[in-house]
């Protein structure tokens, strides 16, 4: 399927002529604009299966390119170049090195599913996206981004206490991505706190910061989550590994 969006031409494949004169006509400068064609002789045939099998990825396959979820994207309205829809496309289409050009920004979905609500497919493209960041770390093309830590910090928490703490997890959160605690949108924040919050809730808060209080008889509930999340963990690797290994079989043949 053609990609149609002037946006999605990158600017060192748009050639002009400085000086070009065609059947007497003067068609320098734009006038003699012309898109360079390009070869991609890299397709990678396991990037669908593999971004399938990351939870968020299972439905990648239903996708008819309809855009809307682009056209619905939050970060799509402020960067351009963050495009659901494009990305979807060059994983279905094996398009690798394509798609690490954009390694950089795909991890900035921020989760608001909008995208979600507009899919008339049900491919669940804020899924996609959190798939996809993955994968770009699991095959070493990114380091962990934020969102991922992110991610981990709160689920520790969770299958540690059974409880969120938002102080602690934003804590965590700014450790493990040496980060200041002290940042002014975070001062802004606890002075409207400290204006707004009744100082029993505060003090509750900033106490358990430093002391993670408890769900009580957590213990069981904890071990079958972790279980649960290694189990998962464990069919990932398999599915990378056994995508690796269609791949590898796929150029024998060829070869
Ligand atoms: S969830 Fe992500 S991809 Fe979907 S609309 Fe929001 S920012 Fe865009
Ligand atoms: S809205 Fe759904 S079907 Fe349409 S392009 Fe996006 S993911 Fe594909």
């Amino acid at each position: 399927m053609p990609i149609h969006e002037k946006s999605l031409i990158r600017p060192e494949n748009l050639k002009t002529h400085d000086s070009l004169i065609l059947d007497g006509v003067d068609v320098s400068g734009h006038w003699s604009t012309f898109i360079e064609s390009r070869v991609v002789a890299d397709y990678n045939e396991a990037i669908e299966d593999e971004i399938a099998a990351l939870p968020g990825g299972e439905h990648i396959h239903r996708c008819w390119q309809c855009g809307s979820c682009t056209n619905s994207c939050t970060v799509n309205a402020i960067n351009p170049d963050f495009n659901p829809r494009y990305w979807i496309y060059l994983i279905r289409m094996g398009m690798e090195s394509e798609l690490l050009r954009d390694k950089d920004i795909i991890w900035q979905c921020v989760s608001c599913n909008k995208c979600t609500y507009a899919c008339p497919r049900d491919v669940f493209p804020e899924g996609v996206m959190k798939a996809t960041s993955h994968w770009l770390e699991l095959k070493g093309h990114t380091p962990k981004s934020p969102s991922m830590h992110f991610d981990e910090v709160f689920t520790e928490q969770i299958v540690k206490t059974g409880k969120i703490e938002e102080s602690r997890t934003i804590r965590r959160f700014f450790q493990r991505t040496n980060q200041g605690l002290l940042q002014d949108w975070m001062l802004e924040m606890v002075k409207q706190l400290l204006r707004g919050l009744p100082i029993g809730l505060l003090t509750r808060m900033g106490l358990a910061t430093f002391v993670a209080p408890r769900t009580s008889n957590w213990s069981r509930a904890s071990a079958a989550m972790q279980e649960y999340i290694d189990e998962q963990h464990e069919k990932q690797e398999e599915a990378l590994s056994l995508a690796q290994l269609v791949k590898a079989a796929q150029e024998d043949v060829a070869a």
